[in-house]
């Protein structure tokens, strides 16, 4: 390794805990400082790892995000503030991690990660701590991670429940080990549409901030081989053994030597919430000409009520999706029935359930968010 960097007196202060600590020490800390590390998406796992890693004085912080700061990530993303709402969230967390640690390089990514840009970004770092929320992501930064030899710090989350591994280290599965291919589109749902306990992410992106300190430090038993399972609703944490996988085609058998079209193989390179193939979709401009044309049709809201309270398209009638089937015996068979919900996810399973139950059902493709796009903007997006 080249030579650690110095501490200088503010850091020696400002590092005290770590310097007594035996695992870490002076050495430890200007290993800390030396590193490299990259956290792609500056989202709910991004924030706890962005905000630890800095207070721990990582020297280099990459980050790669795209999105700007929405009142709806306030829930979880705490390295964004109310104040930084509406501004790119590369721009708040760079304020914030400076504000707590001045001695932190941030080198921010503006971009989406791509099959052409992944391996000219992750290669100039150390680490990649994953905190992505879709498959297309998740997968190029597993593939990019293996070609590279970096290790993948991986984190996930879902309503109450999180996963945790690190993947891509020379003696270790990775992520196509445990998951070779990814779900059928629209199958699982986004946090946006099945929802995350705000504190979740923290939990994991804590756990991922702990990982990454331990492969700087060379200490401890990382979470190499083992996806540890979290539970928040029971409070039960699990770890399973996850073995390389021989014929895995990115660490296995290497077949994988290039990036390939990640939405192409997740199935996510149209719009994730029509790709289900045997729902038929209406666009919400199709759907606003039905409805001014007094067409006779039902309009079926299956989000939840306070969805509902929220917004909806004049007309709809609200019967949430949990309660559709139930409620199907009443609905009128002879008429066709257009469904909706946020952005089109939980509303193709609908339209799906009814045609299967001998309804004439059409999806509304992207949901009531396409809908405030390109239809009434007065309706709230959430
Ligand atoms: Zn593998």
């Amino acid at each position: 390794m080249a030579e650690l960097p110095p501490l200088s007196r503010d850091e020696l202060l400002r590092y005290s805990r770590h310097l007594v600590l035996p695992d870490v020490g002076v050495d430890g800390q200007r290993r800390i400082k030396a590193a490299r590390v990259l956290l792609v998406g500056a989202g709910g796992l991004g924030s706890p790892a962005a905000l630890y890693l800095a207070a721990a004085c990582v020297g280099t912080l990459g980050l790669v995000d795209f999105d700007v700061v929405d009142i709806s990530n306030l829930q979880r993303q705490v390295l964004h503030g109310t104040s930084g709402v509406g501004r790119p969230k590369l721009e708040s967390a760079r304020a914030r991690i400076h504000d707590l640690n001045p001695h932190v390089n941030v080198e921010t990514h503006e971009t989406r990660l791509t099959s052409d840009n992944a391996l000219d970004i992750l290669g100039a770092y150390d680490i990649v701590v994953d905190g992505t929320d879709n498959f297309a992501t998740r997968y190029l930064t597993n593939d990019a991670c293996v070609l590279l030899g970096k290790p993948n710090v991986f984190g996930s989350i879902f309503r109450f429940d999180g996963q945790a591994s690190v993947f891509a280290m020379p003696d270790g599965p990775c992520y196509r080990c445990l998951f070779p291919t990814p779900p059928p589109p629209g199958q699982v749902p986004s946090c946006a549409e099945g929802g995350v306990l705000g504190v979740l992410p923290g939990l994991v992106g804590t756990i991922q901030a702990t990982e990454t300190l331990k492969l700087i430090l060379g200490t401890g038993e990382p979470l190499v081989g083992r996806l540890l399972l979290i539970d928040a609703l029971n409070m039960r944490f699990h770890t399973v053994s996850v073995q390389r996988d021989p014929v895995c085609p990115a660490c296995g058998t290497r077949e994988i030597t290039s990036l390939i079209d990640y939405d192409e193989y997740c199935g996510t390179s149209t719009n994730t919430h029509s790709a289900t193939k045997d729902v038929v979709d209406l666009t919400p401009s199709e759907l606003a000409q039905r409805l001014t044309d007094k067409e006779d049709f039902a309009l079926i809201d299956v989000r939840e009520p306070y969805e509902w309270q929220i917004g909806r398209i004049p007309g709809a009638q609200l019967i949430p999706l949990g309660t559709l089937r139930a409620a199907m015996a009443s609905l009128d068979k002879t008429r066709e029935v257009v469904v909706y919900c946020r952005s089109g996810v939980r509303s193709a399973d609908a339209a799906r359930w009814l045609r299967a139950a001998g309804f004439r059902a059409l999806n509304l493709t992207g949901g009531i968010l396409r809908w405030s796009d390109d239809v009434d903007p007065s309706v709230p997006k959430y």
